[in-house]
């Protein structure tokens, strides 16, 4: 299955996307982790992109449709993968139609804009492997600690009030219209993401048509 997650910042797509990973034995491939990733280690890249992520900006296309091309030929990707992240634009969907990958499915996770504010300044992700966790709803057993490695959890750059309005606003003028693209092609399916990541879980079930 290659199935691409769509939904506004703060949807639930990284959390979603672990669970179907598992679920599915395909991996998740997030663009915004991938990103972050070579923030951190300083990577041409990273040295790149560094301040648009932090203001809440889109990566250029190109920049983002090789780095993605790229990553889909890996071996791991040959059974299947979820992308997250990626596509962002209709001119990304096309790169992505035009390079002759298939795709799926496309599952939108539908979220109201006011409930993104307030679960974006609660969200916290793992230092060291990028796990998600939220301090209401997805909470470490060990307060900021990570579950799976230990590794400190943090607040990222972009998910304060200004970066996290500008985001949205990029969403909905730039990223929402590829739901029509996907939709003329017959591949969109959406589900409701809810207050419990266990009620998303099961939407996103639903929508897939998988057991629930
Ligand atoms: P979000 O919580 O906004 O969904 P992500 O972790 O997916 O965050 O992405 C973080 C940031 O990385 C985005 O705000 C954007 O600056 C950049 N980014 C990630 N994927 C893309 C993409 N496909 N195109 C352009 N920019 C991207
Ligand atoms: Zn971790």
């Amino acid at each position: 299955m290659n199935l691409v997650l769509m939904g506004p910042p703060g949807a639930g797509k990284g959390t979603q996307g672990e669970i179907l990973s598992k679920r599915l034995g395909i991996n998740t491939i997030s663009t915004g982790v991938m990103l972050r990733t070579a923030i951190k280690e300083q990577t041409e890249i990273g040295k790149s992109v560094e301040k648009l992520i932090n203001a809440g900006q889109l990566v250029p296309d190109d920049v983002m449709v090789e780095l993605i091309k790229e990553r889909l030929q890996k071996p791991d990707c040959a059974n299947g993968f979820i992308l997250d992240g990626f596509p962002r634009t209709t001119a990304q969907a096309e790169a992505l139609t035009d390079s002759g990958v298939k795709i799926d499915k496309v599952l939108s996770l539908e979220v109201d804009d006011e409930k993104i504010v307030e679960r974006l300044s609660s969200r916290r992700e793992c230092s060291k492997c990028g796990a998600p966790y939220n301090v209401i709803s997805n909470k470490p057993e060990n307060e900021g600690k990570c579950d799976k490695c230990g590794g400190e959890l943090i607040q990222r750059a972009d998910d304060n009030l200004d970066t996290i309005k500008n985001r949205l606003n990029i969403y909905h003028e730039q990223t929402e219209p590829i739901k029509e693209y996907y939709k003329k092609a017959g591949l969109l399916v959406t589900a409701k993401g809810e207050e419990r990541f266990e009620d998303t879980t099961r939407n996103v079930a639903k929508a897939l048509g998988l057991e629930v």
